[in-house]
């Protein structure tokens, strides 16, 4: 899906809830930007770009940080302004981390729906990746290759029979996928629980925002199971794709992850960089004459309007 212009929302937008992992809670308000402002956040006074070089932190979540600041648990949100288009965007926000709501990118992209979304005048640029390249090793790594779209695919390869090893592909196109990838909660396996709990981490964890699996006896803890097949595969589709949006761009290329997590992701976002693997284009050079009317909103695509 490509878009002609640059995009952001059209009046200010507040959710509130709690952070996953400080358990505190949490208000954040998009506020709508202008060209070339990108996705930054706003706290303690501080701008924070949502960008590679503010990413400090991947311990079971990307946080970004400056002068001290930090915006933890990003991931989420950047996936959700990545599949909805939103190139420009302010996110104020009250504590130090975003609120993980039902554990999915779905509430977030609800928020940027009932905002509305605002075409800006300027055209939009997308990172074509020019050349094959990759972060990580054979334990784990994640690739990109040039294509004409955005293709994701994750490849898991977990010793259970809940996940066991697969590989998921998404493509940006697929109204399924897409509905999926946005719906895919966060999970852990109920063997992590106790280490989580004792590093401080998920203090806001509960079966309300996350699925918790059963890895030894192979089942899922939440009584109501997995919203879909292979939801955890596919939440760490919808994890990358937040992450890869810490480039600052939209990506076109092919996308494959073996194993990866947030702390390789952004390996892979920081090496594209390094190596000079993506062309800046404007969407018009990409697809000549393309027309407004030709790129159906990604909402009303999803939500049939
Ligand atoms: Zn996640």
């Amino acid at each position: 899906m490509i878009c002609l212009y640059q995009r952001t929302i059209k009046k200010p937008v507040e959710i509130k809830g709690i952070g996953l992992h400080t358990g505190q809670p949490v208000r954040i308000r998009l506020l709508p930007a202008g060209e070339f402002e990108g996705i930054n956040f706003l706290r303690k006074g501080e701008i924070i770009p949502a960008k590679v070089e503010s990413a400090n932190g991947f311990t079971f979540s990307t946080s970004l940080e400056k002068n001290g600041v930090k915006i933890k648990t990003v991931e989420h949100l950047m996936a959700a302004l990545y599949l909805t288009g939103i190139d420009n965007v302010y996110i104020e926000i009250d504590n130090e981390e975003v609120p993980i709501l039902d554990g999915s990118a779905k509430p977030f992209v609800e928020a940027i729906k009932s905002a509305g979304i605002q075409p800006l005048k300027e055209e939009k640029l997308y990172a074509v990746i020019n050349k094959r390249v990759r972060a990580g090793d054979w334990n784990g790594y994640v690739e990109g290759r040039p294509n004409l779209s955005l293709i994701v695919t994750y490849h898991a390869s977990y010793n259970n029979d809940i996940i066991g090893n697969k590989a998921f592909t998404f493509e940006i196109e697929n109204r399924e996928d897409y509905l999926e990838i946005l719906s895919a909660r966060t999970y852990c396996f109920l063997e992590e629980v106790e280490y989580l709990r004792q590093n401080g981490l998920a203090k806001g964890g509960s079966l309300d925002n996350a699925v918790v699996i059963d890895g030894k006896n192979g089942c899922v803890v939440n009584p109501e199971g997995f919203r879909f097949k292979d939801e955890p595969i596919k939440h760490k589709a919808l994890d990358l794709i937040g992450d890869l949006y810490l480039l600052g761009y939209p990506i076109i290329g092919e996308i494959y992850s073996y194993k990866g997590g947030h702390k390789l992701n952004a390996e892979f976002v920081r090496t594209l960089k390094r190596e000079n693997a993506f062309e800046l284009k404007y969407a018009s050079e990409i697809l000549e004459k393309i027309k407004e009317t030709q790129c159906p909103d990604f909402l009303s695509k999803v939500y049939g309007r």
